[in-house]
């Protein structure tokens, strides 16, 4: 009954889901979309059948199951703004927690064994080093880690007791879009430092803010560890093909054990699109550590995965060529118009 090629997608409409769609039918799969649009948007969705609906509405997810009867799920519904998280905690428990919950129980009770899951470097809180291992404490700093570490434990509990497999895929600064120019971010707000300098050489944001020029780092700005979605995507397949091939569950970070600061990415893209930027120095933003870089060896030697356009310099323009893309065709943000204009024209 159940089909081995067959991947139900929550958030399938989101900028990494997306980019994760592709990824599966590239490699012979077919993806699923299941999105509630709140986020994400219909226009992302190319690779695969599309189910607009909640992972907390049980009856809707149980009905999109049998209809496909997917062996695997790869989980990336999930509210993650962290401003918003603590502004409303209770709106992220209930859709990220409670609605994880949903999907666990409807995969168990519909015998689907395999699941990846998008977790986030945020488990983490506060480095207490420079090279983040999966060893390192896991002590989030904000509701929106809290929720993704609940979700992480919630899916190795069922994984112990129910026998279920899973890959817990930390991610660290996703950034830049499909190189085929298909798709590229998703969010209707951006609050993320590539997509807002894409606006800023769009001349749609008049500077960049730079939060916070006194961090103990070479050039006192913060310092992130960028990956390439398209390199993210691909180790949701093959992390995918490790469970399905049953070699155990996994948790691991994906990164690339380098990082750029802020500055090193405004100068990126000065370079890359020719505009002036302009920046504006600003306090630092609550709760954003010095240097977040991952050590990811082990999703390297586990994998076999080598991240292949996660260097600055295409993460960059591979965002830009896709901004351009949309400003061209009189796009404001990432898909447009959005589906909350769409609805509000309705
Ligand atoms: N950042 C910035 N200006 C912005 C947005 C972000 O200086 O308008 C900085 C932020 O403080 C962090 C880095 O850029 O050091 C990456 O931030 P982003 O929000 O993209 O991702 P995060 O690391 O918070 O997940």
């Amino acid at each position: 009954m159940i089909n081995e090629k067959v991947v139900l997608v929550t958030g399938g409409a989101g900028y990494i889901g997306s980019h994760a769609c592709k990824a599966l039918k590239a490699n012979g799969y077919f993806p699923v979309s299941y999105d509630n649009l709140i986020s994400g948007n219909e226009a992302a969705v190319k690779w695969g059948p599309l189910e607009v609906g909640d992972i907390r509405d049980r009856q809707a997810l149980s009905a999109v199951i049998k209809k496909y009867r997917p062996a695997s799920i790869m989980h990336f519904a999930a509210l993650i703004q962290v401003g918003d998280s603590v502004k409303n905690p209770a709106e992220f428990y209930d859709n990220n927690i409670h609605g994880s919950q949903c999907l666990l129980e409807e995969a168990r009770q519909n015998g689907i064994t395999n699941m990846v899951f998008s977790s986030t470097a945020a488990v983490y809180g506060s480095p207490l080093s420079d090279a983040i291992t999966e060893a390192h404490p896991l002590r989030p700093i904000n509701p929106y880690g809290n929720s993704k570490l609940a979700m992480e434990n919630m899916i190795r509990d069922y994984s112990a007791a129910y026998g279920s497999q899973y890959a817990i895929l930390r991610y660290f600064n996703a950034a830049g879009a499909d190189d085929d120019g298909q798709i590229g971010t998703a969010y209707k707000t951006d609050t993320h430092l590539v997509p807002l300098l894409m606006q800023v050489a769009s001349d749609k944001l008049p500077q960049i803010q730079i939060f916070g020029t006194d961090y103990d780092t070479h050039d006192g700005t913060a310092i992130r560890d960028y990956i390439h979605v398209m390199d993210l995507a691909e180790a949701h397949v093959l992390a995918l093909r490790h469970m399905m091939k049953n070699k155990g569950n996994l948790t691991l970070n994906l990164g690339t054990n380098n990082g750029q600061s802020v500055r090193e990415v405004v100068n990126t893209v000065r370079r890359i699109t020719g505009h002036t930027v302009p920046a504006q120095e600003f306090d630092r933003r609550t709760g954003d550590p010095a240097v977040l870089v991952a050590n990811a060896t082990e999703a390297q030697r586990i994998l076999n995965w080598q991240p292949l356009y996660s260097d600055i310099e295409t993460i960059v323009s591979t965002a830009w060529a896709w901004r351009r893309k949309q400003n061209k065709q009189g796009h404001r943000g990432a898909f447009a118009p959005d589906t909350e204009q769409r609805r509000l024209a309705a």
